[in-house]
């Protein structure tokens, strides 16, 4: 079965600890998408999978098997980087066939995988041609043909979209997601496009300062990220994270106060345990916002200040207490700056976070 575990892993760089207690685990035809901002430790754990970087400690299984001590070469993995390195001077077909020389096949044999890699990412058409011959999108293609004309143990990708232009990295996501699908291994993919994350994996890790924050559905770490982190990391517009008291004021109903604002909601569950009066974190995202005629007690209200137009939709920024709330709204809404908006929020789409910045379901 192929499947990928990291166990407690960590990894030192003189003091620097680039990878803290990672424990990750990829499923047999799973994809894991390593999302974080630069130098959170995504490439470094990918790695250690690799076997191109030591595990200060910690534990790495691939197929069941423990490879600490075992070399790339060894682990049997297929790795596609950023930089995709083809050789100038060998044709498209050559390039794609050179991981088999290392094998021992039958050149029929041989050929026949080169074909079949060749068809599955539509490159049949340029076998022939030398890499300067072809696209970027096409060179793309064959680093990932090179990877899948073996039967490896898994794949890994280091950021493998992030010299393409928007539209080829758009079709590529889905074409590479395709042939991820149809070859059922383990992957993990290293990046830091969050659109890249969400339509590729089937679960995304997030990572910061070396440590994985949160590792769920693409849905879940939308819907229910578990940390104040996550839910500023995901989503964009970014979620509105807004730091007010707490205050419970009637069964089922809290008042959160910062600033001169008051914004009365509905609360259930452990949400109540809040304390009282202390500090927490309420977050809503921009499109949770509606806009209302009036201001009352379940509405907070500010200034326009900038308006973001951006195709379907209109972006606000609206000042609110000294803080910047944006708010996405259909592009039919028309304001001018300065205007005042009264917002209420869903009270099923607000997240809240306790001081430490743990979700509170
Ligand atoms: P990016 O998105 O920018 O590629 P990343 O999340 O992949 O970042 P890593 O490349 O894993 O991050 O780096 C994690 C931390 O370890 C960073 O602070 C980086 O500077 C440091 N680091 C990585 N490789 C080395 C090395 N060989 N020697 C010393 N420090 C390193």
């Amino acid at each position: 079965m192929s499947t990928i575990e990291l166990r407690n892993v960590t990894k030192y760089f003189g003091s620097l600890a680039a990878a803290r207690d990672v424990d990750l685990s990829v499923g047999a035809g799973e994809t894991v998408c390593l999302l974080g901002p630069s130098g959170c430790g995504k490439t470094t754990t990918l790695r250690i999978v690799a076997g191109l970087e030591a595990a200060s400690a910690g534990d790495v299984y691939i197929a069941g098997k423990r490879m600490n001590d075992l070399t790339p070469a060894q682990r049997d993995i297929a790795m596609v980087f950023q930089f995709y390195a083809l050789y100038p001077s060998l044709t498209v077909a050559e390039n794609v066939a050179f991981p088999l020389y290392y094998e021992r096949l039958s050149a029929t044999e041989r050929d026949r995988r080169v074909r079949k890699a060749a068809e599955t990412l539509d490159l049949t058409a340029v076998l022939n041609r030398l890499p300067g011959q072809v696209s970027e999108g096409e060179k793309q293609r064959v680093a990932v043909a090179r990877a899948i004309v073996r039967d490896p143990n898994c794949f890994l990708f280091d950021e493998p979209l992030s010299r393409l232009d928007v539209e080829l990295r758009h079709t590529m996501r889905g074409q590479i997601k395709e042939v991820l699908t149809s070859l059922s291994k383990a992957t993990v993919i290293v990046t830091h496009d969050q659109l890249e994350a969400l339509t590729m994996a089937d679960r995304i890790a997030i990572m910061r300062d070396g440590r994985i924050e949160q590792v769920a559905s693409p849905h879940a770490i939308f819907a229910k990220p578990a940390n104040v982190f996550v839910a500023g990391f995901i989503g964009t517009p970014q979620m509105n994270l807004i730091e007010a008291s707490f205050a419970e004021v009637a069964e089922g109903e809290a008042e959160l106060a910062f600033g001169d604002q008051r914004l009365r909601l509905p609360v259930e569950g452990a949400a109540r345990a809040l304390s009282k009066g202390k500090t927490m974190t309420f977050g809503v995202r921009p499109r949770a916002f509606t806009l209302a005629g009036a201001a009352t007690e379940r509405t907070i209200s500010g200034q326009v200040e900038l308006i973001e137009p951006m195709g379907a939709e209109t972006l606000f920024h609206v000042r609110c207490s000294g803080l910047d709330i944006r708010v996405v709204v259909p592009r039919e809404i028309r304001v001018k700056p300065g205007h005042i908006l009264h917002l209420a929020c869903d009270p099923g789409q607000v997240h809240f976070f306790d001081a430490e910045g743990r979700a509170v379901q």
